[in-house]
C-alpha cells in the first residue's frame, strides 16, 4: 500500500467506496487523514465500515470541515450532469480530486523523479500497459502496474527510485488529477467514445492531452488527426508512433510485423508473436517499445520480453490448437470497431457473433467478410445480422454459444484450409445471455476446451 500523506492532520469527504475508493480511504487513513466515506450502495458502505472506515450521509454532513472531496473514477465529475456531491464541494470552495492524484503528490514530495510510466487513449491502454509491465518485469525491474487495470494505484508499493509504476488511466482518472506529471506519458489514440461522459470530442480530446502535457517525455500514436495535433503542438520531448510505412521524423513505425526507427532500422519483430497479432497491436507494441526503450530495455532483452508476453484475457486469446484448427476467443469485443480487428487478423474463420447488438450492426464490416467462412449467430441481434449476411456470408442461426461452438468446431476440423479458425469475436455486448463479456469469453473457453 501507498499510504498518502497529503492530508495528514485533516479531514477529507470520499464519495465511491468500489474497490479503489476503498483502497483510497484506507491510504488516506495510513497516511494521517481521517475520512468520512459515503456510497449509494448500503453493501459498499457495510464492506467499508467493517475495515475500519467513517461513513457518513454526506447529504447532510458539515462541508466546512472538508479539506477535499476525493471522488472515485465512475462518478460523473461533469456530463451528463455532475454528481450531488460535486455540487457540495464546490459550494464548500474545496477541492476535487482522485486516488492518480494522491499518488501524484506522494511520489512528488517521497520520491520526485521515480520513474512514473501513464499509459491513456480509447483503445488498447490494457494492452500496452499489461505489454509494458511485462517486458520491464521480463528485464528485472521492479514493476507496479495497476490504475484502470487491475490493481487501485494506492494499494501497490510506494514510489521510488529503482521502482517503476505502469499505470493506465481513464479520461475519468485524468479528469481527477490536475497534477499529473508522469516521467513518460503515453496517448495511444482518440477516437469519438464516452461522449456521454465528455460532452464534446474536443472536450475529450482536451482530457487526454493533459496526461502528457506535464510529462518529461510523450510518446504519441500519430493515426488520427487529434492525437496528431496533439503531438505537433507539444513543445517538449516526444516520440511519435505510426502504423504504416510512412517514416516518421522523430518516432517510430509499426508495420510488416515489425517495429522500426527514425532511420527505418529494425528494433523489434512481432513475427510469429500470437498475442500481438494485427496492426491494432502493432500500435500498442510499438508504443511499449518506445517506453522500454526510453528506460533503457533493448535488443534481445526487448525480444524475448515481447516473444514470451502472455496476452490479456477475452482480446484475441488462443484458447486452444486443435490439429489445424485455432480457437480464439474476442469475447472483449463488443462492438463492430473492435470486431473489425479480429477479423482483420485472421483468415478462413468461423465466426460466432451476436448477443445485444449496438448502433450501426455489422455492415461495416462487410469488407472483410470474404475472410470469413461461415458465420454462426447467437442471441437477441440474430435477425438483424441474418439480414446483412445473407447473399454475403453463409451462415447458421444457432441461438445459443454452446450450439455455435460445436456447429463451428465441427466444420472448421472438416475444412481443408491450412489454418481455420473458430474466432468468437461477437460485435454485440453480452447482457442477453451472459453476466459480463468475461463470463461469455470464459463460458466459450470453457467448451472449447470440452471439444472432443
Ligand atoms: P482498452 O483498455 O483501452 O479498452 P484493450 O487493450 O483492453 O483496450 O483492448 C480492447 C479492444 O480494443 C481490443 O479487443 C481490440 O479490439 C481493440 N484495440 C486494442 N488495441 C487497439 C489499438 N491500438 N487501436 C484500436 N483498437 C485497439
Amino acid at each position: 500500500m501507498t499510504p498518502c500523506t497529503t492530508f495528514a492532520g485533516r479531514t477529507v469527504a470520499l464519495f465511491g467506496l468500489g474497490g479503489s475508493g476503498l483502497a483510497t480511504a484506507l491510504s488516506l487513513q495510513a497516511g494521517g487523514a481521517s475520512v468520512v466515506a459515503c456510497d449509494d450502495s448500503p453493501d459498499s458502505v457495510a464492506r467499508a465500515r467493517a475495515q475500519g472506515i467513517a461513513t457518513a450521509d454526506l447529504r447532510s454532513s458539515d462541508w466546512s470541515d472538508f479539506a477535499a472531496l476525493i471522488l472515485a473514477p465512475g462518478v460523473p465529475l461533469t456530463h451528463p450532469v455532475p454528481h450531488w456531491t460535486v455540487g457540495l464541494a464546490n459550494a464548500a470552495g474545496i477541492e476535487i480530486i482522485g486516488d492518480i492524484e494522491l499518488f501524484c503528490r506522494e511520489r512528488n514530495r517521497t520520491a520526485p523523479g521515480a520513474p512514473f510510466v501513464a499509459i491513456t487513449g480509447t483503445n488498447g491502454k490494457s494492452t500496452t500497459t499489461a505489454l509494458v509491465a511485462h517486458v520491464l518485469r521480463h528485464a528485472g525491474w521492479d514493476v507496479q502496474m495497476g490504475g484502470n487495470i487491475g490493481t487501485a494505484i494506492l494499494s501497490l508499493a510506494p514510489p521510488a527510485q529503482g521502482r517503476v509504476h505502469v499505470i493506465e488511466l481513464s479520461s475519468f482518472q485524468i479528469d481527477l488529477t490536475p497534477s499529473l506529471n508522469p516521467s513518460i506519458g503515453v496517448l495511444l489514440n482518440i477516437t469519438p467514445d464516452h461522449l456521454d461522459r465528455h460532452g464534446t470530442m474536443e472536450n475529450y480530446a482536451a482530457i487526454k492531452e493533459r496526461l502528457i502535457a506535464d510529462s518529461d517525455l510523450a510518446i504519441v500514436g500519430i493515426d488520427d488527426a487529434p492525437s496528431r495535433a496533439i503531438a505537433e503542438r507539444r513543445a517538449g520531448p516526444t516520440v511519435t508512433i505510426q502504423v504504416g510505412d510512412e517514416r516518421g521524423r522523430n518516432g517510430l513505425t509499426a508495420h510488416g510485423s515489425a517495429v522500426f526507427g527514425p532511420e527505418g532500422e529494425r528494433i523489434a519483430d512481432l513475427a510469429g508473436i500470437g498475442t500481438l497479432r494485427g496492426a491494432h497491436n502493432w500500435q500498442n507494441a510499438a508504443v511499449a517499445v518506445a517506453v522500454v526503450g526510453a528506460l533503457g530495455v533493448r535488443g534481445e532483452t526487448l525480444a524475448a520480453g515481447l516473444r514470451s508476453f502472455p496476452g490479456l484475457p477475452h482480446r484475441m486469446e488462443e484458447v486452444r490448437r486443435r490439429g489445424r484448427v485455432l480457437f480464439v476467443n474476442d469475447s472483449k469485443a463488443t462492438n463492430a470497431d473492435s470486431t473489425e480487428k479480429a477479423l482483420s487478423a485472421f483468415h478462413d474463420i468461423h465466426w460466432i457473433l451476436g448477443g445485444k447488438s449496438k448502433e450501426g450492426g455489422i455492415l461495416a464490416l462487410a469488407p472483410l467478410f470474404p475472410r470469413v467462412a461461415h458465420a454462426y449467430l447467437i442471441g437477441a441481434a440474430s435477425d438483424d445480422f441474418a439480414k446483412t449476411l445473407e447473399g454475403r456470408v453463409p451462415y447458421t442461426r444457432c441461438g445459443t454459444l454452446d450450439v455455435a461452438t460445436k456447429a463451428a468446431a465441427q466444420a472448421a476440423a472438416a475444412s481443408d484450409a491450412p489454418e481455420p479458425v473458430v474466432l468468437l469475436s461477437p460485435a454485440c455486448a453480452s447482457y442477453d445471455q451472459f453476466r459480463s463479456f468475461e463470463d461469455r469469453g470464459d463460458q466459450f473457453r470453457e467448451l472449447v476446451r470440452a471439444v472432443p
